[in-house]
């Protein structure tokens, strides 16, 4: 199998992030047999810098006739005052659109040896494992009229039908491969449009019965999620909310620095860690890879079908952690304080000892 993979590393860390991410994939496509061709290219304020435009038809075209495509993270303060439509956020807008990407897919798994890097208690935490389904196409983010002048600022919430109905299908049929449980988050107490998305959703579930379906509003999940998210399997929920909920899941989890992320479309994939640019660490070799490799991880099983690669990726990482090896963001005492590329070599080394391990028979999955 001969794979397209275009890298978008970014800003900040998402270079660092993105070649580590890199280093296990190429392993893992020499283990499975596979050729995976690499084609690198700028997106957000490295971009502006270049070409005055924080994306370009260019990187459009390459993004088009890849089979999956991997971004760092884009942003930094000296892009802040930038007019809207040429800040690095911007190119993440217009791409995710451009490829018609509407299901943004952000679990959130609590590994056992992180349950003290997190806020919350481990007796809370244990055991965690949600998926949050985020909408990604409508809301705010899209809706016109916008704009803002000296009296006062305005944005459009908006949704429609077809936008609604295809990612209730996708988080229905994610939770019928895992607890068959699906949470709709909205605010539908006193939005119209979250009324509407309300509406849709139920009706789409009248497919689904044997999901049981319940309804939340935004602000009571966001307390949920910190006071129990055992409660949760998979949550879906407009773009805004999910924007929100999926950070403060990024914290109960222990860092933003573990958290991948897959944003998936009729045709194309998007894989990025959920973590920003993070320009207070960048070229320090501090940044956490994890997040990024974990994506990578989902990228062979979403978009290449390769749920063993995938589940030996993220054996490799439980592994390194379990050794004690930690990125700064989740030092603990007693720990071994890793740089990015130590924390990303440690990875590589686990995983070929637990792919010959599997192949003997050794390690089962
Ligand atoms: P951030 O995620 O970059 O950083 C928040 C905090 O988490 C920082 O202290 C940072 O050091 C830490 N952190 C994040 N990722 C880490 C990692 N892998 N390892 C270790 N520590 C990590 O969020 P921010 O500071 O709000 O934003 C910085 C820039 O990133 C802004 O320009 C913002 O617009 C942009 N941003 C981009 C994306 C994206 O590209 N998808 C997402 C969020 C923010």
């Amino acid at each position: 199998m001969n794979l397209k993979i275009t890298l978008l590393p970014g800003d900040g860390i998402g270079p660092e992030v993105v070649s580590a991410a890199v280093d296990v994939m190429k392993v893992a496509a020499e283990k499975f047999n596979i050729t995976l061709a690499f084609n690198e290219q700028l997106i957000g304020g490295c971009s502006y810098e270049k070409n005055g435009v924080p994306l370009t038809e260019e990187v459009l075209r390459a993004c088009y006739d890849s089979d999956a495509i991997l971004l760092g993270a884009v942003g930094g303060y000296q892009w802040d005052t930038l007019p809207q439509n040429l800040k690095p956020e911007a190119a993440l807008l217009k791409l995710r659109k451009a490829l018609g990407l509407f299901t943004n897919i952000r679990p959130a798994k609590v590994y056992s040896s992180l349950l003290s890097s997190s806020s919350l208690k481990p007796e809370i935490l244990k055991g965690t494992d949600l998926i949050i389904f985020r909408e990604l196409t409508g809301d705010v983010y899209f809706g016109e009229p916008r704009g803002f002048d000296d009296e006062k600022g305005w944005n459009t919430m908006i949704y429609h039908r077809f936008e609604v109905e295809r990612i209730a299908k996708s988080a229905f049929e994610a939770a019928r491969k895992r607890s068959k449980r699906v949470t709709s988050v909205d605010k539908a107490n006193v939005l119209d449009c979250s009324q509407f998305w309300r509406k849709v959703v139920h009706e789409v579930h009248k497919d689904y019965q044997d999901i049981t379906l319940s309804d939340m509003y935004v602000d009571n999940a966001a307390m949920q999620i910190v006071r129990d998210p055992k409660q949760f399997d998979v949550i879906l929920t407009q773009n805004l909310f999910g924007d929100i909920l999926s950070d403060i899941a990024a914290m109960i989890t222990g860092s933003l620095g573990m958290l991948p992320s897959a944003s998936l479309g009729a045709k194309y994939a998007l894989y990025e860690p959920v973590h920003g640019s993070a320009p207070d660490i960048a070229g320090q070799g501090k940044a956490n890879p994890l997040a990024a490799i974990s994506s990578a991880a989902m990228m062979f099983a979403y978009s290449f079908q390769m749920s063993k690669a995938a589940k030996l990726i993220e054996a490799a990482i439980d592994k390194t952690l379990n050794m004690g090896y930690r990125t700064a963001d989740i030092y603990s005492p007693n720990s071994i304080l890793a740089s990015t590329a130590q924390v990303k070599d440690a990875v590589i080394e686990n995983f070929n000892q637990i792919y010959d391990e599997h192949a003997l028979g050794v390690f089962t999955l």
